[in-house]
């Protein structure tokens, strides 16, 4: 087998018919960001924006995202971004088990070559697929944790600080941490 790549994978995820969210979507969203990243963000599925560009976060929680990211120092083609599915549910219903299994290896693949130093899961979907499916991000989030070789540091997801407007100061405080982290290593 040829050596994987980001550009491979990106590929075989905008013509994938995996799971039935290929039948709905207008765009796959593989995802983007640097080959050599230290951070990766992991969210929950591409919204009606994504599905529409064919890119990761780029409306309201993006928008967000992009400022808690400035606001620390990072841009976000030094970071990595993607999804637990690269295809948008219908109506932003969560995804379903069997369309987060279908796609699961797009991320798993992604994580190997990336390699980040930091995975940040956001929100419960995330983190359930990530880290645990019994533990939510209100336990979980601001505290790095290594698992398997693996340090993650959970988040909210930038869209709960959208709609409940104290979880941006909780967000705000994640990223300085984010930080520290990172800044532990240099
Ligand atoms: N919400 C997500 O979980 N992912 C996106 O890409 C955009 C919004
Ligand atoms: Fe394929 Fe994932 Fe899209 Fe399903 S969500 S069609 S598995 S890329």
């Amino acid at each position: 087998m040829p050596e994987d790549s980001l550009k491979a994978i990106a590929l075989e995820v905008v013509s994938c018919r995996k799971c039935r969210l290929c039948g709905t979507r207008r765009n796959a969203v593989p995802g983007e960001g640097a080959s050599s990243a230290r951070v990766m963000f992991v969210g929950e599925a591409p919204g009606e924006k994504e599905d529409f560009e064919g890119r990761p976060f780029v409306g309201a929680a993006g928008k967000l995202l992009t400022e808690l990211l400035n606001s620390i120092g990072l841009s976000r083609d030094e970071v990595f971004i993607t999804n637990t599915v690269k295809c948008r549910p219908p109506n932003n219903r969560p995804p379903r088990k069997d369309e987060l299994a279908a796609c699961r290896e797009y991320l798993d693949r992604q994580l190997r070559l990336v390699r980040p130093r930091v995975i940040c899961p956001m929100g419960n979907s995330a983190i359930h697929r990530l880290i645990n499916p019994d533990q939510s991000v209100s336990e979980l989030h601001g505290i790095p944790l290594e698992i398997g070789g693996r340090t993650f540091f959970p988040m909210y997801h930038p869209a709960a600080a959208l709609y409940t407007f104290s979880l941006r100061r909780v967000l705000e405080e994640d990223f300085r941490k984010l930080r520290g982290v990172l800044d532990a290593w240099d």
